[in-house]
């Protein structure tokens, strides 16, 4: 009898400054091995901080452009390209996978920072299918939680879900130094998501604002973290999870990288 194929697991990612999409810096070089732990899938889906829609759309295109969503940096992050392809059959597909809310498709979006950032390094030769699914901001966090549940059949399909936020992002206090000192709130709450998402509690990390005084300094807003909720929603009973990067950025902005499921270092071979 064959054996069944190993689920593809699930990253949630600590993306920080746009700056590590082109830096090589100790979390760009964790990366870029976490890619090559990772068996190649068939596809990525991304759900980014950075795409924040009323509603939820998905990202239908053969080739999505890459989005430089911020300002003030270098010539040279603007100039940065991850030409991967994009994914429509698959995300095609989610529209009659998810049932808790109406999926549309959009053809508008593309790559933003918090998806090419991080892919360029996971994936650096860009050959890697890639599209992305929006958060609804109107929604609560159960919400998404929820919506993260309706995207497990995509693991059996070698599909890999990446969430990508900052569990810790407090861009109002955040120091000028990468390396500064965190502030101990940070610590508080990036060690308790840690200890939680061990544990399986989804119904504290769903309500993390009941945490207190270091959740609301360390979530002053959700967009970062929802992407977390839809990570650990594919977290099957007693599957393994585990932390490759862990750190605090500038003070304020957690770095904790999260992979749910067991490593296939067998495949790396093309598809
Ligand atoms: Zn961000």
């Amino acid at each position: 009898m064959e054996a069944a194929a190993p689920k593809t697991p699930v990253l949630f990612v600590g993306h920080g400054s746009p700056m590590n999409g082109i830096e090589t810096n100790a979390y760009s070089l964790a990366w870029e091995e976490l890619g090559k732990q990772v068996a190649r899938p068939k596809a990525v889906l991304c759900i980014s901080a950075h795409w924040l829609t009323a509603g939820t759309f998905v990202h239908v295109s053969d080739a999505p452009k890459t989005i430089h969503d911020f300002w003030g940096f270098p010539k040279t992050l603007y100039e940065a390209r991850y030409p991967c392809p994009g994914a429509p059959t698959v995300a095609k597909e989610i529209q009659s996978l998810i049932t808790k809310t109406t999926v549309s498709p959009d053809t508008e979006w593309g790559l933003d920072h918090g998806a090419w950032t991080v892919l360029h390094h996971l994936f650096p030769a860009a050959d890697v299918p890639v599209f992305q699914m929006s958060i609804d901001h109107t929604k609560p966090s159960e919400f998404h939680y929820q919506i993260g549940k309706e995207l497990a059949a995509l693991r059996e399909q070698r599909v890999l879900i990446v969430g990508s936020g900052n569990i810790v992002h407090n861009l109002r206090v955040m120091r000028y130094d990468r390396d500064a000192k965190p502030y101990d709130w940070a610590i508080e709450f990036d060690e308790l998501t840690r200890q939680l998402i061990v544990a399986g509690d989804h119904r504290s990390l769903i309500a993390y604002e009941k945490c207190g005084r270091a959740a609301s300094l360390a979530v002053p807003t959700p967009d970062h973290y929802w992407p977390l909720l839809y990570t650990i929603a594919l977290q099957d009973a007693g599957e393994p999870v585990s932390f490759p990067i862990e750190g605090i950025a500038n003070g304020s902005i957690s770095m904790r990288t999260i992979i749910i499921g067991g490593h296939d270092t067998s495949a790396h071979a093309p598809v």
